[in-house]
């Protein structure tokens, strides 16, 4: 038997960070949301009791270091699944992007195998299995737009923003999370974003207020270290988007434009800078 599942990219409209815990975790607030730029996964079941990857990617690991890798394994151990499976990863999310691309297939993998191997897991238990494998598993599992607190791992989900383009943008660097979140001095921000105005131009389905709310703490320390993110930054801007901000720990920006007229001229302004652009819409 074989399944497939869709796992979507997600876009941080606010990332806070409030302070660091001293289990070394920074207690987080963010407001998330995915958009329509996905890998899509097959997931095809072996009588053999292994787990074998594989990918069109050439840049991702295959072997126990793959997301998706961790997560059949912990559901096989947690639930005592004898057989085995085999993972295709139809790679289109960049890695090491801020995306979440590697925490959405760990997230798909577990919905996945659930169905697969017809496991009867709720929600809420795969959600509890994901934080296991990563701060943004959690949220993938269920997707739509939520709040995250904790580690990530605490969630609210709230109604979809207004709908809208979201143009991405991936500078030619990777950068580590750890490293940036290290880096982060959590005495030291400068500017943190408000998660409730973020949310209240959300209920209030007021694009213009949502897009001069954005914000992110950790563009205080990527930006630093990568100049061409801001200046990334700068030029979608001067592009005409609505609202531009850098998702996760970085290096994709992300621009929310309401007019599709606009999006063309963004689009293939952004190609002049870095060649993985995307003009996609909000996965509401
Ligand atoms: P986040 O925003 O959650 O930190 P990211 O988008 O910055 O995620 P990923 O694309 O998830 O980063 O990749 C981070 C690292 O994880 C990469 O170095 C990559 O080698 C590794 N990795 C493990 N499994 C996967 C996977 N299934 N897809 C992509 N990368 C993976």
């Amino acid at each position: 038997m074989k399944v497939f599942e869709k796992a979507p990219a997600k876009i941080n409209l606010s990332l806070d960070v409030l302070y660091k815990r001293e289990d070394g975790y920074h207690e987080v607030e963010m407001v998330m949301t995915m958009v329509d730029l996905a890998d899509r996964i097959e997931m095809q079941e072996l009588p053999r009791d292994t787990i074998i990857i594989s990918s069109q990617a050439g840049y991702i690991p295959l072997d126990e270091k793959n997301l998706a890798f961790q997560a059949a394994r912990l559901i096989k151990d947690r639930y005592d699944v004898k057989q085995g499976v085999y993972i295709h990863l139809d790679k289109k999310i960049p890695v090491a992007a801020g995306l979440a691309g590697g925490s959405s297939d760990a997230a798909a993998t577990l919905r996945g195998l659930n169905r697969l191997w017809r496991l009867n897991i709720g929600t809420e238990e795969l959600q509890r299995l994901g934080a296991e494998l990563g701060s943004d598993v959690p949220f993938c599992v269920t997707g739509g737009t939520a709040v995250a607190r904790g580690r990530g791992e605490k969630l609210e989900p709230i109604e979809a923003p207004p709908q809208c383009w979201v143009v991405l943008a991936k500078p030619p660097i990777n950068v580590s999370t750890s490293e940036i979140y290290g880096k982060l001095n959590a005495q030291e921000i400068h500017r943190h974003p408000s998660t409730d105005r973020v949310l209240a131009a959300i209920r209030e389905k007021r694009f213009d207020e949502l897009c001069d709310e954005l914000g992110n703490v950790l563009e205080e320390v990527t930006l630093k270290l990568y100049p061409e993110v801001r200046q990334l930054k700068e030029v979608m801007m001067r592009l005409g988007a609505d609202g531009v901000l850098m998702s996760g720990s970085g290096p994709t920006v992300f621009g929310l434009v309401s007019k599709e007229s606009k999006v063309a001229r963004i689009y293939n302004g952004l190609r002049g800078f870095c060649k993985d652009v995307y003009a996609v819409r909000l996965l509401t």
